[in-house]
């Protein structure tokens, strides 16, 4: 079923024209590029959605709400044991011994570096597997995206309104070799992806929302 982005009616098929991308909504009389209606109608209502595992709606301040998503990722399982393998053996060889022994060495702490920093972002990781946590808050045509593990994250904001678009689409990000899918928003002149590493059906549930919130402003 597609709708119509100026109206929000049922556009019927033989009003489509998919070789000329022209479809006619005979509710208001627009002419739509198909192309964007076809990429927009991949975001199913968000009322007619079951909520997946890990998801959370709560209200925010005012009008605003959040929806939560927290989930253990699979990586975690094999990810900590090899951080604490990898991370351990290199950090007690190259420090361990030095602190042992009382002594520093300049060469060898050097040499280290990259494994210390390797160490910090492989628990970094297994951190955000196991407690990361994924918020988006509108309210009031305001919008954040949050990632990370208590305060500390990645916070990026968005300007809404109703005629933002929300789409899950390919990305130019490629994972065993095939795109992965993303969320874009786009609105005006900006464009924000985000949601990289989440599957389909959070993908699909966190996008439904997004709009769902965008066409009550
Ligand atoms: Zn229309």
């Amino acid at each position: 079923m597609y709708k119509c982005p100026g109206c929000d009616s049922e556009i019927n098929l033989d009003d489509v024209n998919v070789s000329a991308d022209i479809a006619l909504c005979r509710a208001c009389g627009q002419t739509n590029s198909f192309a964007e209606m076809s990429e927009e109608s991949q975001v199913a209502d968000f009322k007619d959605l079951q909520m997946p595992k890990g998801f959370r709606v709560e209200p925010d301040f005012g009008d605003g709400k959040s929806l939560v998503y927290k989930k253990m990722s699979p990586i975690a399982l094999f990810l900590i044991p090899f951080t604490a393998v990898w991370g351990g053996f290199s950090m007690w060889g190259i420090y361990g011994t030095q602190i042992m022994k009382g002594e520093f060495n300049l060469t060898m702490s050097l040499f280290g570096l990259p494994f210390l920093f390797g160490t910090i972002l492989l628990s970094s990781i297994c951190l955000f597997s196991l407690f990361g946590k994924r918020l988006i808050t509108m309210g009031n045509g305001r919008g954040t995206i949050f990632s990370g593990v208590g305060p500390i994250g990645w916070k990026r904001r968005f300007l809404y309104q109703k005629s933002t678009k929300v789409s899950v689409e390919y990305s130019a990000v490629r994972q065993n070799n095939r795109p992965v899918k993303i969320i874009y928003i786009r609105g005006g002149s900006k464009e924000l992806k985000f949601g990289w590493g989440l599957k389909n059906e959070a993908l699909e549930y966190i996008a439904a929302f997004i709009k769902n919130e965008a066409n009550k402003n």
